[in-house]
């Protein structure tokens, strides 16, 4: 049971004002975890990623173009655009005793801007500021208030990540009245540990983040956001070392197989495994057959092969009569799963079934009987596979593919839901070996190190964003000899509605070409809308898909062998090593373009470099680590640790042996976290939602 102080925080996020029907679904697209609405809680832990510091209050002679600067004019005149040009902007001249600047709108609308600008008034505009023909002008200023209102304009804004149709204001308004909704919460840390760090209490930490006093306030390494990394890092350690003794309490199950399902799958692949497929293979049928329970975590870049593997384990468990469930964290790759699965499985005999939150009515009702009638072998899913009504004859073996987002909990979640159950976490995330053990506890690892033969590297290229019909032109001449191509536009959190405007505005410029061979998949699409654009790539009706990265492109196309990134100087290097995973699939040679808009900064430069240069995930996201330090402030949301929300590893793995040493104790000192801190303790399990420890804690 949750405790009801922490029951504002798990209201619905439409018991914040201001959050409908209409606003709702963006805000669950944008926070809800694992398909589920989202909750005050989830836009209480969205932390701001930057600050808008409107401090600076320069005369006009001060003001350097490109700055973003808050200044004191006096309205001139209105310029409005002359006649027969709607185009030209709308502009509005005005002074202060230094010099002139002039406030640009396109589109802009008489009335409206005539009464936020009345002639011989003054303003304080603040925004980003620009030389244009020897003007200093402001297109668009961000914020306009009399000078009499001057207090009411914010000295910093937090920005946050946003979602497509999302307003960065809304989102704003709505974390403060989620932020006054805060409740008291005991303290669940140890008073000597926090004066040591000093750092503040839980709900004043938050509060700093939402509302920084100064940008370094915002800053992984300051106090505030250290409490709360080393509180979330605490919660997991606490529920993985609950997990742990849970587990060496009960003892495993052997599923030895006979090998016929086996031989026959892998007669089925069109293929030789790698050898270190072949090695990861042995690790886990040895895990399954003996009775221990298996914890084992499957490392591997992505397009290494590891569903291939987890597929051979689970014919081992169905030999022994019983069944297997994989479960990933988004609609899109459990499909791609079950597409690889569903593929080799049939040949091999098993019977397997996709469930995710679209297996609606009667589809989805087969579906459960025939697991819990043990007349399916395999069910590949999302979190659907938690509801209660999901059933197994005899569920032996869970493989969960963790990629970035779930925690001990889930993979707890599916484990209760048969006897002993052995559990494989597949991730992609190349996680630095000193960290593993740390972070996934007491789990056995199985490394794929090598691409599956035959793979051709990727040419990936950097070219600046002035050769896009250069672009374009070479981009005609693959689809023309039959190859498939992505073209990705980039997402600009700030603004989610010109991110999808750019998306359509590149798809409608390649239409103009190549016609209706161009598909388009963003994030507004339903579900079934995406799949269809999927499905014409994959089946060559489309040859070219322009996407926004807000979708994952995420299925497995080995005939694409072209991506385009426009802007990758704005994507984490994790994130474009993710996306150039969907090519160099097949057997024909790939070539990656990496459009950036110049001038680039050395790092930035560097950055790109090192994708151009490497394909090892892991060396890739070393190099990324070692250039962040170095001031770039893009792509930082790729870096949290999986399963995690707050914690980053660059910033805060080094608190996670000191939030194991101190869980341990605690836990030595109070297992039933029964005393006055083990109840705050409790508390802050579930405000983490590690609520399957907490059950495994009530349980005994
Ligand atoms: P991962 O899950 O590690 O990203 P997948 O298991 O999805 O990778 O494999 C990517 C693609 O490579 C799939 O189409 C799969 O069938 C294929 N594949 C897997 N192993 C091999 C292999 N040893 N040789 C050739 N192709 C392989
Ligand atoms: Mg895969």
């Amino acid at each position: 049971m949750r405790p009801s102080v922490l029951d504002p925080l798990f209201a619905p996020i439409t018991a914040l004002p201001g959050i409908g029907p209409r606003l709702r679904p963006l805000y669950d697209r944008l926070l809800g975890r694992d398909g589920s609405p989202a909750r005050v809680v989830d836009l209480v832990l969205h932390l701001p990623h930057t600050v808008i510091d409107r401090r600076w209050r320069p005369k006009l002679a001060e003001v350097r173009p490109g700055v973003l600067a808050t200044v004191e004019v006096t309205v001139d005149q209105h310029r409005p655009p002359p006649p027969g040009r709607a185009k030209a902007p709308w502009r509005v001249h005005t002074h202060d005793d230094t010099g002139d600047l002039s406030l640009v709108y396109f589109k802009g609308d008489k009335t409206r801007l005539e009464r936020l600008y009345p002639v011989g008034e003054r303003r304080i505009v603040s925004g980003t500021v620009e030389m244009y023909d020897g003007m200093l002008q402001m297109a668009h200023p961000d914020r306009v208030v009399s000078v009499e209102d001057a207090a009411s304009l914010p000295a910093l804004e937090p920005v946050y990540p946003l979602t497509e149709g999302l307003a960065l204001g809304h989102l704003r308004r709505a974390a403060a009245a989620a932020l006054a909704r805060l409740p008291a919460l005991p303290e669940w840390q140890d008073a000597a540990h926090l004066a040591r760090n000093r750092w503040p209490p839980f709900t004043d930490a938050l509060r700093t983040l939402h509302a920084p006093a100064a940008p370094e306030d915002l800053d992984p390494e300051s106090p505030a956001w250290r409490r709360l990394a080393y509180d979330e890092l605490f919660a997991g350690q606490l529920a993985l070392q609950l997990l742990r003794s849970h587990m060496r309490r009960e003892p495993g199950r052997r599923s030895l197989g006979d090998g016929r399902v086996r031989d026959r799958l892998i007669k089925a692949l069109p293929f030789v495994l790698t050898a270190s497929q072949q090695q990861a293979v042995a690790d886990i049928s040895a895990d399954l057959a003996a009775d221990t329970r298996m914890i084992r975590l499957l490392q591997g870049d992505v397009g290494a092969g590891k569903t291939v593997v987890a597929l051979i384990a689970m014919a081992q468990v169905v030999e022994s009569g019983r069944q297997a469930a994989l479960m990933a964290p988004t609609e899109i790759l459990a499909r791609q799963h079950f597409s690889t699965i569903a593929r080799f499985a049939e040949a091999a005999g098993l019977r397997s079934a996709l469930l995710t939150g679209r297996e609606k009515g009667r589809t989805r009702e087969a579906i459960v009987s025939a697991l819990a009638a043990g007349e399916l072998d395999i069910v590949v899913g999302t979190h659907a596979l938690f509801q209660d009504d999901v059933a197994f004859k005899d569920l032996a073996f869970a493989v969960v593919d963790e990629q970035h987002r779930f925690g001990v909990h889930q993979r707890l979640a599916l484990a209760s839901k048969g006897e002993a159950v052995d559990l494989l976490v597949m991730t992609a995330t190349p996680i630095p070996r000193t960290l593993v053990l740390t972070y996934f506890g007491d789990m056995d690892i199985s490394s794929l190190t090598e691409k599956p033969a035959g793979r051709l590297p990727i040419d990936t290229r950097t070219v600046p964003l002035e050769r896009l019909p250069e672009v374009v032109d070479a981009v005609g001449r693959a689809v023309a000899s039959g190859a498939r191509v992505y073209w990705v536009c980039p997402l600009v959190e700030e603004s989610s509605e010109v991110d999808l405007a750019a998306a359509e505005d590149r798809a409608a410029l390649l239409r103009t070409r190549f016609g209706t061979r161009v598909g388009l998949i963003h994030g507004r699409l339903k579900g079934s809308e995406k799949d269809a654009a999927m499905a014409s790539f994959a089946a060559g009706d489309t040859a070219i898909l322009v996407a926004t990265t807000v979708i994952e492109v995420g299925v497995d196309v080995p005939e694409a062998t072209v991506m385009v990134v426009e802007h990758a100087e704005r994507f984490g290097l994790a994130q474009l090593h993710q996306l150039r995973g969907r090519i160099g699939r097949g057997d024909k040679p790939s070539t990656c373009l990496l459009l950036y808009k110049g001038p680039l900064g050395e790092t930035a430069k560097a950055r790109l470099a090192i994708l151009r240069d490497s394909e090892d995930g892991f060396r890739i996201a070393e190099e990324d680590l070692r250039l962040r330090g170095e001031g770039d402030v893009l792509g930082t949301r790729q870096s949290g640790f999986p399963g995690f929300r707050l914690a980053r590893l660059e910033s805060h793995g080094a608190l996670l042996p000191a939030a194991r040493d101190e869980a341990a104790a605690a836990l030595a000192g109070d297992p039933a976290l029964a005393s006055e801190r083990g109840r705050a303790l409790r508390v802050l399990l579930h405000l983490f939602e590690r609520t399957e420890a907490v059950r495994l804690l009530q349980a005994g």
